[in-house]
């Protein structure tokens, strides 16, 4: 049995803009938490935003959450890639609509970068519908130098609304 308490901080990005996307963000964060190696220590608020990139889309749901594990970083990500492939995820055309994305944003202080991972999230800084949900639950995680609220300060926040402001948004009932 891994002991998860010794494991890695991470955080992840989650995002959907197809279908329901709060339940896929909602299943995604169970099946993290159901394993033995990764416990979802806390989730972000819920929010809806503004479609980024490609702006002829819906709107998407938008969230964030700090897990702890024991998996390295590369299985993290093939674990956050196996569970978007089972939601049905379709890659169609870069930030296009998606059923769920989850991004591994940040994990410990690693930083590495590979054709596979890139880690601190090399986009991160530049995103309001990333850095919100984070700063809900690490304002002061530095990433390149800067906190998170730093960070946030600087980017374009408009349209962004809190859509559940309880926590527990994605706990099964
Ligand atoms: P963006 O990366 O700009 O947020 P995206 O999430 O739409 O865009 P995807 O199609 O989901 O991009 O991911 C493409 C590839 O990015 C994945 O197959 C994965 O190998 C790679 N990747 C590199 N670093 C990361 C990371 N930190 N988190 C998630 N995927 C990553
Ligand atoms: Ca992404
Ligand atoms: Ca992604």
């Amino acid at each position: 049995m891994p002991n998860v308490e010794a494991g890695a901080v991470a955080y992840l990005g989650l995002g959907g803009n197809i279908g329901d996307p709060v339940a896929h963000m909602a299943e995604a964060l169970n099946r993290v938490d159901d394993r033995a190696d990764c416990r979802v220590i806390a989730v972000s608020r819920l929010y809806r935003t503004p479609p980024w990139g490609k702006t002829d889309q819906d709107w998407f749901f938008n969230s964030a959450a700090e897990i702890r594990t024991t998996l390295d970083p590369l299985s993290l990500l093939r674990l956050c890639l196996e569970i978007e492939r089972s939601m049905k995820r379709v890659r169609i055309e870069r930030w296009g609509p998606r059923t769920i994305d989850l991004d591994l944003l940040a994990y410990g202080d690693l930083r590495m970068a590979s054709d596979e991972l890139t880690v601190p999230h090399p986009r991160m800084t530049e995103r309001a519908f990333v850095l919100l949900p984070l700063a809900d639950l690490t304002p002061d995680l530095v990433i390149a130098e800067r906190s998170i609220s730093a960070w946030l300060a600087d980017v374009d926040a408009a349209g962004i609304e809190v859509a559940d402001a309880d926590r527990g948004w994605w706990r099964r009932v």
